[in-house]
């Protein structure tokens, strides 16, 4: 028989479940704004702003103190570490501006993508040194939530069973870590929209990535109700010449999370992962309208799908902060009611229609 050491209270459980449950509740989501220094970098180039310190406390200050009705669809905002410690103009921590409106504050702990070795250009993540030590850290700071991404891509020979493996496994490193830490792992493994597959490639393929990663979860005990999953929607490829419907897109995404995420999973995040706004907002709306078995929250953690309006309206300028708060509004409650199948499209937003792909996305 083997042994089962148990590493988790009872009361540690409860604390985790309801940080999760918080997150998830309905008709709220994630605004993940975890951007690294890099892509920070990327983001402002297309609106001409430099990418100093000063500039991304400033662009997270119109994020963070954007009217408190934002708090009615956002419940979480994944942070980057910098992002964590910085203030908004009257001194106030970042982290007590979210609290103050009741939103939880989360953050990436995952060091980014590196090769994996004898792979066909595959990747894995990086960052479990000195996790545990970093969580305990992030905990005392505020943070309740945390984020790690890994990637698999689709070609002819992967995602190889090296990358799922290895993947997988680093994922549930991360999760059984931060539960230990009191903070709510966000497991992410996305599988890329780059390539010319079809949509019944993307969700065999997605199918074979969950299958991994839960296998891996339960190897490594990670307490399921404690966590939350941030998977890609299941699309076909950004160059498939084949085009599908929001009702196409939604049944290939859940009868793929059906067969894969356990019912003890409170909640699945989505990534927009290079969708316009429009297409996540309708995309998230279509899953929620699919009749058929859904027994966890289906709602979103969006980046690129949250953000792109409010850059473009904001174009770095102080005069323009109000309107680019109005641009994460305006998404905000249109993905709050996608998330509950309430939303009926047409939200009029500065970059609503324009496509966020971005080949081999990092962040
Ligand atoms: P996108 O919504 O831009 O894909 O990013 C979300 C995210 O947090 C990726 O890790």
């Amino acid at each position: 028989m083997p042994y089962f050491a148990p590493y988790l209270s009872q009361e540690k459980q409860l604390e985790l479940a309801q940080i999760a449950n918080a997150i998830v509740a309905p008709g709220k989501g994630i605004l993940a704004a975890d951007e690294s220094t890099g892509t920070m970098g990327k983001r402002f180039a297309s609106i001409g702003v430099e990418n100093t310190e000063e500039n991304r406390r400033r662009y997270r200050e119109l994020l963070f103190t954007s009217d408190k009705s934002v708090a009615e669809n956002i419940s979480g905002v994944i942070l980057f570490h910098e992002t964590l410690y910085q203030k908004d103009s009257n001194g106030v921590p970042f982290v007590k501006v979210l609290q103050d409106k009741g939103i939880i504050p989360g953050i990436k702990v995952d060091k980014g993508v590196v090769p994996l070795a004898g792979s066909d250009n595959e990747t894995t993540t990086q960052g479990l040194d000195g996790l545990a030590e970093r969580c305990a850290q992030y905990k005392k700071d505020g943070a309740q939530f945390a984020k790690w991404r890994c990637v698999l891509k689709i070609g002819p020979h992967t995602p190889s069973y090296q990358a799922m493996m290895e993947n997988a496994n680093v994922l549930a490193r991360y999760a059984s870590i931060c539960q230990q830490n009191g903070l709510v792992p966000i497991v992410e493994p996305e599988v890329l929209p780059d390539g010319d597959h079809d949509l019944e490639t993307a969700q065999q393929v997605t199918e074979q990535v969950l299958a991994f990663q839960y296998k891996a979860l339960a190897d490594h005990h990670v307490f399921l109700e404690g966590t939350l999953l941030k998977p890609n929607m299941v699309t076909a490829g950004q160059s498939c010449s084949k085009k599908y419907t929001p009702g196409q897109i939604a049944t290939a995404t859940v009868t793929a999370l059906s067969r894969g995420v356990p019912a003890a999973v409170p909640g699945i995040t989505f990534l927009s992962g290079g969708q316009s706004e429009e297409d996540a907002s309708i995309n998230l709306d279509a899953i929620n309208k699919f009749q058929g078995k859904k027994p966890w929250a289906l709602t979103f953690s969006y980046g690129r799908a949250l953000q792109a309006s409010v850059l473009k309206a904001w174009q770095g300028k102080d005069e323009n902060k109000a309107a680019g708060q109005d641009e994460l509004l305006k998404r905000a409650k249109a993905n709050g009611l996608a998330a509950v199948g309430k939303y009926e499209g047409g939200v009029d937003s500065a970059a609503a229609g324009q496509s966020l792909f971005i080949a081999n996305h990092a962040y």
